[in-house]
């Protein structure tokens, strides 16, 4: 089902969802099962999964050269998407990007999501690599979020990358694109990120799924401006709790957000991770039943592999 057929049979009930990394190569599927069982109580409607392009990674030859290796450390983003349907039964939501990727292989990859039966998908540019301080887009790929909608859309209505192909098979896709309450490291203003977004929603793109913020107050100026904008469709709020004392500085140096006074002094008084953990998990169940007051669609939290703080978030708000 779509995700937006999802939300219309809510009828106004906030959801629970989540999102999951694949696991780093060489390990098995069960370590993405133990991370799904103890949220399956919630009943998430989807589950979202990450795609992570490649890296390139510098050996040091025996002569003192340095050999460049392309590697994925995270790959199996829609083997793993195939596996929750099949075992679930719950949709689930690969994410998709314009970086390392022709349009041609994008639409490949879509090919195998609709034969999956995988009715969505999150479309988004990437970030760069880290050899590189801006992105760069694949020779003949997209550029932007906004044109791998058009691409997904095109797809849609039967139109496919190669010519041959005169009428193809209407893929059914129902496209979410990211949001930045904070706005996205690289745009000059909140605004201008804003129209942006309204441009991947006039692609095509039916939901928004935002990064994650911990003070609700620039969700809700968000979601006023949004709509002062002219986007009016759902815009679920990403929501992660702190599990580490690191995190105060990992975390807004890497997305690009803010960290409430009151949550960092809380942390700062921790012993440990564990307090750390407790306070990210109170932190969460405030965050999340205000949300939930304010009649958000869904609740979509970043799991990032461990679903107990999740689980024990979800307790006390579902
Ligand atoms: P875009 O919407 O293309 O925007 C990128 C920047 O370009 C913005 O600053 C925007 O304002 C600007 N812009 C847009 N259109 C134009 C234009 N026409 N001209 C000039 N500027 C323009 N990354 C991964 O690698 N894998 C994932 O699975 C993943 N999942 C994510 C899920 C969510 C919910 C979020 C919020 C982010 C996720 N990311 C993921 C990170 C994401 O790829 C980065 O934030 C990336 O830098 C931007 O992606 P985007 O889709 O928002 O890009």
């Amino acid at each position: 089902m779509k995700i937006t057929e999802h939300i219309e049979k809510a009828k106004g009930r906030s959801l629970f969802s989540f999102e999951i990394l694949p696991p780093l190569k060489g390990q098995n599927i069960q370590s993405i099962y133990d991370g799904i069982d103890p949220l399956m109580e919630f009943k998430p409607p989807f589950i979202d999964v990450t795609y992570h392009r490649e890296e390139y990674v510098f050996n040091e030859k025996e002569n003192g050269l340095l050999e460049k290796r392309i590697v994925r450390k995270r790959p199996g983003t829609v083997g793993i998407c195939a596996a929750i349907q099949s075992k679930y039964g719950v949709d689930a939501v690969p994410h998709i990007l314009c970086g390392g990727f022709s349009k041609e292989d994008t639409e490949n990859f879509l090919i195998d999501l609709d034969f999956l039966g995988i009715q969505n998908v999150v479309a988004l540019r990437g970030d760069a690599i880290k050899s590189e301080t801006y992105f760069t887009p694949e020779p003949k790929g997209n550029k932007f979020a906004k044109d791998l909608v058009e691409q997904i859309m095109e797809m849609n209505r039967g139109n496919y990358q190669d010519e041959v192909i005169e009428k193809g098979h209407n893929t059914n896709f129902c496209v979410g694109v990211a949001g930045y309450p904070e706005k996205h490291m690289e745009a000059p203003s909140l605004d201008k990120d804003i129209c942006r977004l309204k441009e991947k929603i006039e692609a095509g793109a039916e939901y928004v799924v935002t990064q994650m913020f911990f003070d609700n107050s620039k969700y809700f100026e968000f979601v006023d401006k949004c709509r002062e904008s002219g986007i009016s469709v759902p815009i679920i709020p990403g929501l992660k709790p702190l599990a580490t004392k690191r995190q105060l500085s990992i975390i807004p140096h890497r997305f690009h957000v803010d960290m409430p006074e009151d949550l960092i002094s809380e942390v700062e008084k921790c012993k440990d991770n564990k307090e750390v953990r407790q306070v990210g998990i109170e932190w969460g169940i405030k965050q999340s039943k205000e949300l939930v007051k304010a009649g958000v669609p869904v609740l979509h939290y970043y799991s990032m592999g461990k679903s107990t703080n999740i689980q024990k978030i979800a307790k006390a708000v579902f």
